[in-house]
């Protein structure tokens, strides 16, 4: 039952965390909430900590009433252990190159991947393929260095994308606003949060100064508020009480309006600051375009963004969302009708679609 005594638990969370592939084969982590076990370098959504239990081997997490997962495979310890360790080292050159640009070609021999298996498998396993990657890589340090650097150009100049005005623009659709826009409204992560009651319960409604960041939905303020801490670690978070500021208070109100009639036209629009990469982006945004009243399947939505083999890579992005409700990823469903997971709850997923049809 025991995490072998050489192994502490922080040790394997530590691994877990960074889907250290160079951990693979010694030893595997469960997740209560799921009954499923996986090899550490899983691509899946990260368990919650309180949720995880370590095991040296895979037959020990099945003799504990655990299933396999289907995504990693953490019995087929050979296979897939070479191939996810690969893209680990594709990675870290992607990481090491510093945005510079890596050729497919310079990363399949690094590896020793064909170039098309590399393509392949990197994409499985990561949802991205590698110069996506590279490029989400680059807006993250593009967002961190228009916190730290003293101006815009010189940010934009650091993370290469200053130096041509098509890679201005590229920078702005990877933050979904201009640089300066960013920074000026920005001023780093600091998100100002209150806590009402709603008919899906309690409701978190967390803003920044650009607009709302997230909005969660639970039956404990304390669960509320370690869920916010887990999806934003580095921000300065703040609660204040409900109607104490005028900016926080009005979006409260009009994220409650829209929960408590789902689908009803009408408010004015919302402004969102969603901090994602740029395929999750493009997920969300691909969320934002399904109607109310109406549902698409993974796959329908996959098949929507050009990438109808990427189902699971979708599926994560959707289940990143952190803004419920506002994002509408609760209007998918699966293929067979059934209506799937959702991260707040079924009850609350199928009493927003019903509303929702009743009301369109
Ligand atoms: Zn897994």
């Amino acid at each position: 039952m025991a995490p072998p005594p050489t192994l502490p638990d922080a040790t394997a969370w530590e691994a877990v965390t960074r889907r250290d592939a160079a951990w693979d084969g010694k030893f595997v982590y469960a997740v209560t909430s799921t009954g499923i076990f996986c090899r550490p370098s899983c691509p899946s959504r990260r368990a919650r900590r309180d949720r995880v239990r370590f095991y040296a081997t895979p037959a020990e997490a099945r003799a504990a009433g655990f299933r396999a997962c289907k995504r990693c495979k953490p019995e087929q310890a050979s296979v897939v252990s070479a191939a996810a360790q690969a893209v680990a080292k594709a990675r870290a050159l992607l990481d090491a190159a510093g945005g510079a640009p890596v050729s497919l070609a310079e990363l399949s021999a690094a590896t020793g991947l064909s170039a098309w298996h590399l393509q392949r498998t990197f994409k499985k396993l990561t949802g991205l393929s590698p110069r996506e990657y590279a490029e989400a890589r680059r807006a993250e340090r593009l967002r961190e260095a228009l916190r730290v650097e003293p101006s815009v150009s010189r940010a934009t100049y650091e993370t290469g994308f200053g130096s041509s005005s098509r890679l201005y623009e590229r920078a702005h659709l990877l933050l979904g606003m201009t640089p300066g826009a960013y920074r000026k409204g920005g001023a780093g992560m600091e998100i100002r949060y209150t806590i009402v009651g709603s008919p899906l319960g309690r409701l978190l409604v967390g803003v920044t100064a650009r607009g709302v960041a997230a909005v969660l939905l639970g039956e404990d303020d304390r669960l509320l508020v370690a869920e916010l801490e887990e999806k934003f670690p580095n921000a300065a978070r703040e609660r204040v009480d409900d109607g104490a500021e005028e900016w926080l208070g009005g979006l409260v109100k009009e994220v409650a309006r829209r929960i408590e009639r789902p689908g009803s036209p009408g408010g004015a629009p919302l402004p969102l600051d969603l901090v994602g990469t740029a395929f999750q982006w493009r997920v969300w945004q691909a969320l934002l375009e399904i109607p109310a009243g109406e549902t698409v399947s993974y796959q329908e939505l996959a098949a929507r963004l050009g990438m109808p083999t990427s189902t699971r890579a979708v599926a994560s992005a959707v289940a990143a969302n952190r803004a419920a409700v506002l994002v509408p990823c609760h209007r998918v469903v699966r293929s067979d009708g059934s209506l799937g997971g959702y991260r707040w709850g079924l009850p609350r997923k199928r009493a927003l679609l019903e509303q929702e049809r009743a009301t369109s």
